[in-house]
């Protein structure tokens, strides 16, 4: 038994080995990646369920590596969220947004948004909202058409930086909306207190809702939580018709997900933009 320990022990340090020399690749590789235009930001539409018209998208990188293919956001935001990457990554993605939201509202008759994902280590940084700001006006984006999408973990936040953070951006005109709803730990005196206009419904609950009832009961109340805080809902990752109808049923009013459009680069978002989806 002390044998096979030793040997478990060895398997599991050998395997520690190649994962950190893989990620301290990656690492090296992320640093040159935005300067030899490897990465790319790509749009998911988010639409009003009566309609299918499309209101606002979400920005989502994507990585292109010479050698390794298509890496996910998944795989290489948290090697650029450890080694502080994340801030210049962060900058060029909402520099990149900015344009797009510029380009796409220039003939809109109704505001549409683009939302970004901030990673708690952006918000930490100070700083953040006049880097905002800055970018606001360099761009000529009107910031009722930015969103950022946090996670619930920053709203744990014991000194108090993360609510003045969001409100600045807040009274600003930027708006603010909680991603992965119902994944985290918060409890529902944060969603009072923190300057909130979105909840994002975690797809795991929207893959789950049109089959068990336990998960449809979960959806309601999110829903109705959301009504009495005067919150908007985005319900992510709608793959199917009747995932739509039941949300609509139930009055959710914006969906997001692969039944509608996956995440597409700017010209293709553009290109759509005046279409319905999935009607
Ligand atoms: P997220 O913010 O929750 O983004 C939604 C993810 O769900 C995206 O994955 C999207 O492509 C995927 N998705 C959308 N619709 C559907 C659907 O109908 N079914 C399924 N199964 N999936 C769907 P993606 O692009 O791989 O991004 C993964 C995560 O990486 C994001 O999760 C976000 O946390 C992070 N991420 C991506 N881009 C950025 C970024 O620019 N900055 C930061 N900080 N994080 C980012
Ligand atoms: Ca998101
Ligand atoms: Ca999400
Ligand atoms: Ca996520």
């Amino acid at each position: 038994a002390k044998r096979s320990g030793r040997n478990d022990f060895r398997f599991y340090s050998k395997d520690l080995t190649v994962r950190a020399q893989e990620r301290l690749t990656l690492e090296s590789d992320l640093r040159h990646a935005l300067e030899r235009g490897e990465l790319a930001l790509h749009y998911q539409p988010k639409v009003l369920l009566g309609s299918g018209a499309m209101v606002g998208c979400e920005a989502l990188l994507r990585w292109a590596h010479p050698r390794l293919g298509m890496v996910p956001p998944d795989q290489f935001i948290p090697v650029a969220e450890d080694s502080g990457l994340i801030n210049e990554l962060g900058a060029w993605v909402l520099r990149e947004s900015c344009l797009t939201a510029v380009v796409w509202n220039a003939a809109a008759a109704l505001p549409r948004k683009v939302a970004v994902n901030l990673s708690v280590r952006q918000i930490q940084v100070p700083g953040l909202v006049a880097q905002v700001q800055g970018i606001l006006a360099e761009t000529h984006c009107q910031p009722q058409w930015l969103e950022f999408e946090i996670t619930e973990s920053l709203l744990l936040d014991e000194d108090g930086l993360v609510v003045n953070a969001l409100q600045a951006l807040r009274d600003m005109g930027v708006t603010i909306a909680i991603d992965d709803f119902g994944t985290g730990y918060s409890a529902l005196s944060y969603l009072a207190r923190f300057p909130i206009d979105t909840l994002k419904i975690d797809r795991s609950f929207i893959h789950s809702a049109t089959t068990d009832h336990f998960r449809a009961e979960l959806v309601r109340a999110i829903l109705s939580i959301a009504r009495c805080l005067n919150q908007q809902v985005v319900a992510e990752g709608v793959e199917t018709r009747v995932q739509a109808d039941f949300l609509a049923a139930e009055g959710c009013q914006l969906a997001q997900g692969y039944l509608f459009s996956k995440a597409v680069p700017r010209e293709q978002l553009l290109a759509m933009s005046d279409a319905c989806l999935a009607l």
